[in-house]
C-alpha cells in the first residue's frame, strides 16, 4: 500500500491510499485500504493517518480513525500512531502493520508492530524545511 497524508498552509489535511491488496488475491476482497477510518482518515480539526499491512486484521480496529481521535485529544502524532498499533497488538501480537500520523501543525510520526520481516518502517516526508524529500524510519515495537 502507498498511503499519503497532505497538509496545506491553512491546516487542511487529506489522506489517501493506493494498494494492490495482498498476495494470493481473493476475488471480491476489499481489505482495509479503501475503508475510511481503517486504511486512512483525515479531519482538518485534528490530523490524518494512513495504515499499511495485514488489512484483514487491521481493518477491525479502525487504526487510522483511532490515531486521529487521539491527536484530537492532544496526543502527539508518534504517540497516536503507537497507541493505534498497540490496540491491535493486544489481540494479534504478530500482525504485520504500520501507520503514519500527522497533525494540523505539521508534526508527524509513525509506528509499526515488530513482526517477522518488519523491524523498522521507512517513510518519506516532504515539507518546506528541505528541498528534497527526507527518508525517515521508525523502529517497530
Ligand atoms: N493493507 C493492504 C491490504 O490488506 C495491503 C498492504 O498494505 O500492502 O489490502
Amino acid at each position: 500500500t502507498i498511503g499519503m497524508i497532505a497538509l496545506d498552509q491553512d491546516g487542511h489535511v487529506a489522506a489517501a491510499t493506493s494498494t494492490n491488496g495482498l498476495t494470493h488475491k481473493v476475488p471480491g476482497r476489499v481489505g482495509d485500504s479503501p475503508v475510511v477510518g481503517a486504511g486512512a482518515y483525515a479531519d482538518s480539526s485534528a490530523g490524518a493517518a494512513a495504515a499499511t499491512g495485514d488489512g484483514d486484521v487491521m481493518m477491525r480496529f479502525l487504526p487510522s480513525y483511532l490515531a486521529v481521535e487521539l491527536m484530537r485529544a492532544g496526543a502527539d502524532p508518534s504517540a497516536a500512531c503507537k497507541t493505534a498499533i498497540s490496540r491491535i497488538k493486544r489481540h494479534y501480537s504478530e500482525f504485520f502493520g504500520a501507520i503514519i500520523c500527522a497533525n494540523t501543525t505539521g508534526h508527524y510520526g509513525a509506528a509499526c508492530n515488530k513482526a517477522p520481516g518488519l523491524t523498522q518502517f521507512k517513510y518519506m516526508v516532504s515539507n518546506s524545511e528541505s528541498d528534497t524529500p527526507l527518508l525517515k524510519s521508525v523502529d517497530c515495537f
